[in-house]
């Protein structure tokens, strides 16, 4: 039976989809906050600075999980890591909901910051190990669909919980999030191990067993080269060392690269501050706030939808152009609304302006970066490869979003400032062509370093690299 006929088993899309609801999480627990912040400066009487702080603490955790997260996820698997990821999410939610004070939510949202790391690289190399190479693109992308629609669904229970004289509505915003993380933890008790870790762990009893109901016909022929590429590594060559050499320079670059461009073309500027955005556009606060963002996330579900059919046909690198450009454009025509005058027409232009730039990110970099960096490393330095790759996105995040209103004065155009609720902001025309010069630079880099994987078995990315091969010729070689 050829490869191309054979169905996926359903084992695997339920494997793929129960680790997804790790992105559901990482979605849902970055999405939150927006909406409890009214009722958090109410409540606390904190000040703009405070509630930075407590945004940024969920990031700090990010960055913390992915970085320590490698090594664990390469020691104990990828199942028993996306189990405690599951545990930090329930009890990072029930201590978010219930803190007394401000130090006890910061304080909650490193820890749950954490388990948003970890999920944020073990997810997508859960999924990548266990999925078909012609369907990989699909399975993996569903994570990044699983994160918008987490972050769709914070924003609708934000909303449904948000009770305009009750200060402390954002209790049961932070711990609803309880729910999604009972269900991850559940449903991953039951699912079993990467069989790819299994082998690189010569647990090979085990991996076979799981191979033959995920591969099928194919599960003799995937171990045999499983087995022959991790011949290829001594024993001991999982260490960030190992990482840093010749051999895997491509992977390195490729992963740090592409990390880098998915978050410094500005994507979260437009989910965190729409709802400002819009205002400058000239909406009044109540619809700039609720619509901007119910608007912006609906968009961001819909095209990664479309992204997970189209990623196995059209490929990688395809997709990557296609998506940067369009962002170039989008970005361009975003920050020129801003400064010309389109009459009463124009705060219109600029919230579809918004929505084709976020369409141009959902439909490639939005899940390319998560399979790609998932895709390219070797069986023993995928789970420290990925880490990497995450490390990057979440400092990168961190810096683009503390840094939008900064560019927007360092690059403002005296007398086009905007005035917003009797506040003059610096016009943000600066910040998005800056992002769009960025991602004219990461189409540039990309032709050189984006690889096309459609379809090409892991352990042929792997031997690929071995070969001194470049990420242009990889496909084509096959
Ligand atoms: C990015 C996040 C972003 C989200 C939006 C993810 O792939 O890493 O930073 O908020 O996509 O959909």
């Amino acid at each position: 039976m050829s490869e191309r006929k054979t169905r996926t088993p359903l084992l695997v899309i339920t494997m793929a989809t129960v680790a997804a609801m790790g992105g559901l999480l990482f979605g849902f627990d970055t999405g939150v906050v927006s909406g409890a912040i009214p009722f958090l400066q109410n409540y606390f009487g904190i000040n703009d600075s405070t509630i930075e702080f407590i945004t940024s603490a969920g990031l700090a955790g990010a960055i913390f999980g992915a970085l320590f997260g490698g090594k664990v996820t390469e020691r104990l698997g990828r199942k028993p890591v996306l189990l405690i990821s599951g545990l930090i999410f329930a009890a990072g939610a029930v201590w978010s909901g219930l803190a007394s004070g401000i130090t006890s939510l910061v304080l909650a949202r490193f820890f749950l910051g954490i388990a948003i790391g970890l999920s944020s690289f073990t997810v997508p190399l859960y999924i990548v190990e266990i999925s078909p190479a012609r369907n990989r693109g699909a399975l993996v992308s569903l994570f990044q669909l699983m994160i918008t629609i987490g972050i769709l669904v914070a924003y609708f229970s934000d909303y449904g919980f948000a009770e305009e004289t009750d200060f402390s509505s954002w209790r049961p915003m932070f711990l609803v999030g309880v729910i999604p993380a009972i269900v991850l933890i559940a449903g991953m008790f039951f699912m079993p191990e990467s069989p790819r870790w299994l082998f690189s762990k010569g647990r090979n009893a085990e991996a076979r067993t799981i191979l033959s109901r995920t591969e099928g016909s194919n599960a003799e022929v995937m171990a045999a080269s499983i087995l022959a590429e991790l011949e290829k590594d001594s024993q001991n060559c999982s260490r960030w060392k190992d990482l840093f050499t010749k051999t895997w320079k491509i992977p390195v670059i490729t992963a740090i690269g592409i990390m880098f461009f998915q978050q410094f073309v500005g994507i979260n500027t437009v989910i965190y501050y729409s709802p400002t955005i819009f205002q400058m556009a000239g909406f009044d606060g109540k619809v700039a706030a609720i619509g901007a963002s119910i608007g912006v996330a609906a968009i961001n579900v819909l095209a990664t939808v479309v992204s997970v059919f189209i990623v196995d046909r059209l490929g990688r690198r395809k997709l990557f152009f296609i998506g940067m450009s369009g962002m170039v454009v989008s970005l361009c025509l975003l920050a020129a609304s801003f400064l010309v005058d389109l009459g009463s027409a124009g705060k219109f232009i600029t919230v579809g302006f918004t929505l084709l730039y976020v369409t141009c990110f959902a439909v490639s970099v939005g899940p390319l970066v998560w399979l790609v960096v998932s895709e390219i490393f070797p069986q023993k330095l995928r789970s420290l490869g990925s880490s990497l790759g995450s490390i990057t996105i979440w400092v990168s995040n961190f810096i683009v979003t503390f840094t939008f209103f900064k560019i927007a004065r360092l690059l403002s155009i005296p007398g086009k400032e905007i005035v917003v609720g009797g506040e003059t902001m610096a016009n943000p025309a600066g910040s998005f062509f800056f992002y769009a010069l960025i991602a004219a630079l990461g189409i540039i880099w990309g032709y050189f370093f984006v690889p096309e994987t459609k379809g090409v078995p892991l352990e042929k990315i792997e031997e690929h690299w071995r070969n001194g091969g470049t990420p242009r010729n990889l496909h084509t070689k096959e």
